[in-house]
């Protein structure tokens, strides 16, 4: 699970500035969780080679000073819960008020490093008034402006260097991993709980690194893999959105981490607005996909009903069609196995690794029937293709005009691979470059 670095602090000190700031230009996963009284976003940054997850715990409620305060604290226990590092941050040109004086008091209840920002620090003279942020009890500060990037890159040092020295779950190096989502109530622990049941093979069951995912080694098929449960996330907690915010995080830190998602629909419900958001994320991270309608058992059926589904789901994910949808029953224990197999599947297409010389067989006299339309009146030769050393399917198809190959033409492309080939329930990418 990757290390979360949380921004705290009150209302206008530069917090969602500085968040901005730290967020990698070409993000996977930019995001945000409306509550009731505020946005909350997350993000991943990374910062001399490590990779990390920011939240910015948003901004508050005008209003009384009570609800103010009933709202700081349960943002700091958040994130005295979730961070790995909290970052403090307060306002220069303000100084030191009473409401940085109670979060800093609020605070203190951690053993996690805690790290005092003195934003909006744009010259030297501001650097010397920092000086009564000392009051506030921190061995040293950190003087910084969001805006312009000063003092920035010392933080993130600071930051980083209370990160556990791993950043991944190196004890299941080389695993398959797959995470279930879904929304709560789906069937996601009755689904592991049914595979645990019935598989006497398990090897280990290891608590996750987050208290409230459940990662589980089997042994199946020959096979290792891992499974990643994030169903243990519904802890009761008095507010809503906070639970739905972290069960969101928690679930995007699960999908970052595995190889293939399982995203578990309840028959009963379709595809639900939180089911697209998790498969939106699966998407952006590149990881393979297989739905899962479940509750099968409570579906009155006639012999239309699997395709009627089938439908209605593609319409929803459309235009991604290639992704494997199953019927179970995890309370009955109908096509459990038949899930997983299709997950190993997944993973294996995600592998899939195809020779340049095959590629090139296949994909260039396709290409030659269905060329891309020439553009005025230059023709667009492709000659050679070959699919791209990287984790996740790439191809690249050079030719002598690649900028005028659009959008619709790649996708023919795109679904010519696909029906030659086994990369259902997995992105593909494909490329044009200069031969
Ligand atoms: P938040 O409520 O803590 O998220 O604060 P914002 O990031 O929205 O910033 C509040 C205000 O402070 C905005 O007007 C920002 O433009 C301004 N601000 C943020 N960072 C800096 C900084 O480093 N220097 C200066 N001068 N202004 C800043
Ligand atoms: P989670 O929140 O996604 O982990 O969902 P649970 O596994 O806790 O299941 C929620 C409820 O749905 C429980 O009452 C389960 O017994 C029930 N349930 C789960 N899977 C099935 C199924 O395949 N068929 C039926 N009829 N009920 C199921």
């Amino acid at each position: 699970m990757s290390n979360i670095v949380a921004l705290v602090g009150r209302p206008n000190v530069g917090k969602s500035t500085l968040f901005n700031r730290m967020l990698k230009k070409r993000q996977a996963i930019v995001d945000s969780v409306a509550g009731v009284t505020r946005d909350r976003h997350y993000g991943k940054s990374d910062w001399n080679g490590r990779e990390f997850t920011v939240i910015d715990t948003g901004g508050y409620i005008e209003g009384s000073d009570d609800a103010f305060e009933g709202e700081i604290r349960k943002q700091v226990e958040l994130a005295i819960e979730e961070a790995t590092v909290i970052l403090f941050v307060v306002d220069n040109q303000i100084g030191l008020t009473d409401m940085d004086k109670e979060v800093s008091r609020l605070l203190q209840k951690t053993d996690k490093p805690v790290l005092l920002v003195v934003n909006k620090v744009e010259t030297n003279k501001n650097r010397l008034d920092a000086v009564e942020f000392y009051e506030l009890g921190f061995e040293r500060y950190y003087t910084i402006s969001a805006m312009d990037g000063s003092g920035t890159g010392d933080l993130l040092d600071a930051a980083i260097s209370h990160f556990s020295p791993e950043v991944h779950v190196d004890k299941f190096e080389g695993l398959p991993k797959f995470t279930i989502a879904g929304r709560p109530n789906a069937g996601k622990s009755t689904f592991t709980n049914a595979l645990l049941g019935v598989d006497r093979n398990i090897v280990t069951d290891i608590a996750g690194t987050t208290r409230d995912s459940i990662e589980t080694i089997y042994n199946k098929f020959g096979q290792e893999f891992v499974l990643i449960d994030t169903a243990g996330m519904r802890k009761k907690r008095n507010v809503e959105e906070d639970l739905e915010f972290y069960s969101v995080m928690r679930a995007v830190r699960a999908i970052e981490d595995s190889d293939v998602v399982l995203l578990m629909l309840d028959a009963q419900r379709g595809i639900e607005s939180q089911d697209m958001k998790i498969f939106q994320l699966a998407q952006k991270n590149r990881k393979g996909l297989v739905i899962l309608v479940n509750k099968w058992d409570l579906v009155e059926k006639d012999s239309y009903t699997m395709n009627e589904f089938e439908d209605q789901i593609k319409r929803k994910i459309s235009p991604f069609t290639d992704i494997p949808i199953l019927f179970i029953s995890a309370l009955t224990k109908q096509r459990i196995f038949k899930a997983v197999e299709l997950a190993m599947r997944v993973y294996e297409n995600r592998n899939r690794r195809i020779k340049t010389s095959e590629l090139i067989d296949v994909m260039i006299p396709i290409i030659n029937a269905t060329p891309p339309p020439a553009v005025r009146g230059k023709y667009i030769k492709i000659k050679y293709a070959t699919q791209l050393p990287t984790k996740t399917p790439q191809f690249a198809f050079f030719a002598n005009f690649p900028q005028h190959v659009k959008e619709p033409y790649k996708r023919f492309i795109e679904n010519q691979i696909r029906e030659r080939f086994d990369f259902s329930g997995v992105p593909i990418q494909v490329h044009f470059r200069k031969k």
